[in-house]
């Protein structure tokens, strides 16, 4: 049976440019960055090219990219380190009601420690109001974290106006760029972010690595103590072929990125057009408007999510229940919850997520393997 992935929002396939480009640093190239010889310096140099690759994409400097083992490792050390370094004592910190659990459980373990925690509500189009930041800042707010784009849904925040925000109020603005990284321009620079995180597996680099971008002249405290590697901030020896992977997969995102946005708006406006615009059995959760082009999220009547993701990998359709952190758990989604989505619609909620590779063919298979599933089919019991 032929299998049809659409869960590349969970994670993305090694691009087999990027293997290529990591090939020589887990053989013959396999010094350690900080070592003095040959070997040693061909390592540093690879990974100070790979730094300036995932600086380009963000159009920032690469002194101001840090290299971290993954996305939620990025999303911690950003939060924390800069609470350790800042505000150790406490502090009135903002997130959003659908941050990814990277964020939104680390904000929650800083409540815990007795940081005064907002959490902001979104609206039913799964988006925050830049006016509830406004209205949710302190005296003593120190930080604010909100996502690119939802992991779930797709959904893009108002990042420009919420940095514009915290800028006016002085208080640093962390953007988890983790799913939205590549579908749409995000520089920090330009945006009013302090902080960004991103990894390299959700566009076509390996797993276990990620970066975050650190405004100039921004304090972080690391969490782990040894050797100087990444400012200090992530002692240990850098998996160098993992970050060389990286810098190629941007390389590639510089040089593929419009191409494959247009391809994935083109395969999602027509999944919606075939399956969803005309049914009143499916509905869709969030938007077309500002949202991500590889992510649509939607429900079917009458249907359990269960139900539907396992009858779907039976017939060789890789889908997924929302974030794939959770998608093992029970739990009704906290984003859909957010949303104000309840019974049925919550529990009959599914993630399809396209990638570069993803083709028409695909899309037309998928939709008609969801249509027997829903019970469209005349024989259906
Ligand atoms: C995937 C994802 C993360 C976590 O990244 P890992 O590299 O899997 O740790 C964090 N935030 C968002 C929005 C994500 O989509």
């Amino acid at each position: 049976m032929e299998r049809i992935y659409l869960d590349y929002a969970a994670t993305t396939p090694l691009d087999e440019r990027v293997l290529a480009a990591m090939m020589p640093y887990l053989t013959s190239e396999f010094g350690n960055p900080s070592s003095l010889h040959r070997f040693g310096q061909t390592a540093r140099a690879a990974v100070q090219t790979a730094r300036r690759q995932v600086a380009t994409v963000l159009n920032v400097d690469a002194k101001d990219i840090v290299f971290t083992g993954g996305g939620t490792e990025a999303d911690n050390l950003a939060v924390l380190g800069y609470l350790r370094a800042s505000c150790p004592s406490g502090g009135h910190i903002v997130t959003t009601a659908v941050e990814h659990a990277a964020v939104l459980q680390t904000f929650k373990a800083l409540a815990e420690k007795g940081y005064d925690l907002t959490i902001l509500p979104v609206g039913a189009d799964g988006r925050v109001a830049p006016d509830s930041v406004r209205q949710a800042l302190r005296d003593d707010t120190v930080l604010i974290s909100v996502m690119a784009a939802n992991n779930e849904t797709g959904m893009i925040q108002p990042i420009e106006e919420i940095g514009t925000i915290a800028h006016e109020a002085g208080i640093v603005f962390h953007v988890d760029a983790v799913q939205g990284f590549g579908w749409f321009p995000l520089h920090p620079l330009a945006r009013h972010i302090d902080l960004l995180s991103v990894a390299a597996h959700k566009i076509y680099g390996p797993k276990g690595c990620g970066a975050i971008y650190i405004r100039r002249g921004l304090e972080l405290q690391p969490d782990m103590y040894g050797g100087p590697q990444e400012r200090h901030l992530r002692a240990g020896t850098e998996n160098v072929a993992a970050l060389v992977g990286f810098g190629k997969a941007c390389e590639l995102l510089v040089a593929e990125g419009e191409k494959r946005v247009r391809h994935a708006y083109a395969l999602k406006a027509l999944f919606y057009k075939e399956l969803i615009a005309d049914s009143n059995a499916y509905c869709l959760n969030g938007t077309l408007e500002n949202s991500v082009p590889h992510i649509i999220n939607f429900s079917i009547a009458h249907k359990d999510r269960a139900v539907v993701l396992i009858a779907a990998d039976r017939k060789g359709l890789a889908l997924s229940a929302g974030s794939a952190c959770e998608s093992g758990a029970a739990q009704p989604s906290h984003v859909l919850t957010a949303m104000g989505l309840s019974g049925e619609e919550l529990y009959g909620s599914v993630r399809l997520s396209l990638g570069k590779d993803t083709t028409e063919a695909d899309i037309r298979k998928a939709v008609e393997i969801i249509r027997t599933i829903a019970g469209e089919e005349p024989n259906h019991g």
